[in-house]
């Protein structure tokens, strides 16, 4: 058997980008071809519509498609986080359900965690599900559920049992959004846009074989989308290139693919706090004549630097993985160094900017992006676990610290005793 190198990789994905690419397809058509070929889940098994490829070589396959002109797969939470959830924890018939409406971008997805009152202490949830034959009714809301508006389906974390202690009484539910007990009520962000919903359940139901992993065993399986968020985020998103949004709510899918190519489908925000602020910046210096001020420079330096170091712990990431490890701290100090990173940005686009800092919209100077990010900037260092609980994280499962005091008695209370609002870092 041939030893899979990155040549003989990045040959086959080319000579397949070359019979296969075609900017006159629709999004939907180039995305089932994607999807069939493999190529747009490269490390996902070859049974599961992936090629295997460990994910060092996976990289190659990006480059290809950017090199190519081509869109990746879909983005949003049916690749970055449901896929990967469904490939460890769903059973065939699971896999076979969901897994090619994902890929070929027929499905969106959003994740039903976060609640009022269970954020960074997630397990205190207290969204019910109750049992009704073959299907289980859903009460509760869910809160900062980003893309709620265009998903077709939810990664829905529910209490299933109440008397058993609060780690150990969740399930994990893959929930149709588009029936009568869901209601999708979009938020306004001070960026002027509505990225994310509160989502309330009011006797919504969903099926028993919807159950992803075993019933009331939800939180292993939280832990995993949880880990692939944070390994996500702090490596920059999914690495696709392009940024289609998958679902028919998005309305991209019958526009010709060439036309959405590039990342013109990228809202400004996402472009700016997923792209690389340091040659951003840069730009803007140049564009507004502020490239020679020392102290410009310096800080350009300093973000450049950081960019730098972001990328080889995205690198690490990467590698824990490859090597079977799973994403582990190196996802938390990315996921941290990216807090910084963004923090930095913001301050030196403002800087840059001056007075027209306080203007927004495509006709200001720079094209408005980095007057989003300073608007986007604080999301960073709240989604995928605040900074302060990737310490918390980093505290106790790397430098050995004392976990929080109650932590262990917390862990075999019956989740009714317990006085929900104990933070508890989510781990
Ligand atoms: C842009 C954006 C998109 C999001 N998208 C989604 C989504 O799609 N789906 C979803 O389910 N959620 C989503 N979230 C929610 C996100 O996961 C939560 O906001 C996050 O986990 C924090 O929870 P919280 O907002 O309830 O804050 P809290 O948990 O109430 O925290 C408040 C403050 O207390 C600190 N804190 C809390 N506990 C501890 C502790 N133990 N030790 C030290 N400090 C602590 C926190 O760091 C924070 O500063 C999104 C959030 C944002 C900003």
């Amino acid at each position: 058997m041939a030893v899979l190198t990155e040549d003989l990789v990045r040959g086959d994905v080319r000579r397949w980008l070359d019979e296969s690419w075609n900017p006159d397809l629709t999004l939907a058509e180039w995305w089932e071809r994607l999807c069939e070929s493999g190529w747009g889940a490269p490390t996902w098994p070859e049974q599961w519509f992936g090629k295997g490829l460990p994910r060092e070589l996976a990289g190659v396959v990006n480059e290809e498609l950017r090199s190519a002109g081509a869109i990746g797969p879909p983005s949003g939470l049916g690749m970055l986080l449901a896929g990967p959830t469904i490939l460890v924890h769903g059973t065939d018939e699971q896999r076979e359900r969901y897994l090619r409406p994902i890929l070929n971008g027929q499905e969106a997805w959003c994740q039903l965690f976060s609640e009022p009152g269970a954020g960074s202490d997630l397990a205190s949830l207290q969204t019910r599900a109750e049992r009704d034959g073959d299907e289980w009714i859903v009460n509760g809301q869910k809160v900062w559920t980003s893309g709620g508006q265009t998903a077709d389906l939810g990664m829905l974390v529910a209490r299933t049992d109440p008397d058993a202690p609060k780690h150990k009484c969740i399930s994990y539910f893959a929930i149709e959004m588009d029936q009568p007990g869901v209601e999708v009520r979009p938020l306004r962000e001070m960026t002027g846009r509505s990225l994310f919903s509160e989502v309330f359940f009011s006797d919504a139901r969903v099926n028993q074989a919807a159950i992803i992993g075993e019933l009331n065993g939800g939180w292993a399986v939280a832990n995993t989308t949880l880990a692939n968020e944070r390994a996500g985020l702090g490596s920059g998103g999914t690495g696709a290139v392009g940024g289609a949004m998958p679902g028919k709510k998005a309305k991209q899918l019958e526009r010709r693919v060439g036309d959405l190519v590039a990342g013109r489908g990228r809202d400004r925000a996402e472009r700016a706090v997923a792209g690389r602020q340091s040659n951003l910046l840069e730009k803007l210096a140049k564009d507004v004549g502020r490239n020679q001020d020392p102290n410009i420079r310096q800080r350009l330096a300093e973000l450049h630097i950081l960019n730098e170091v972001g990328r080889y712990t995205a690198l690490r990431v990467k590698a824990a993985k490859a090597s079977g490890r799973g994403p582990g701290p190196e996802a938390n100090t990315a996921k941290l160094l990216m807090s910084r990173i963004t923090r930095l940005a913001r301050d030196l686009g403002l800087e840059i900017l001056g007075a027209d800092g306080m203007l927004m919209g495509p006709d200001t100077p720079g094209g408005g992006v980095a007057q989003e990010l300073a608007l986007f900037a604080p999301a960073v260092s709240i989604y995928g676990g605040s900074d302060e609980v990737q310490k918390n994280i980093i505290g106790e499962r790397v430098l050995g610290l004392p976990k929080e005091p109650d932590a262990d008695r917390v862990k075999t209370m019956p989740f009714r005793e317990l006085k929900v609002g104990t933070q508890r870092a989510a781990s």
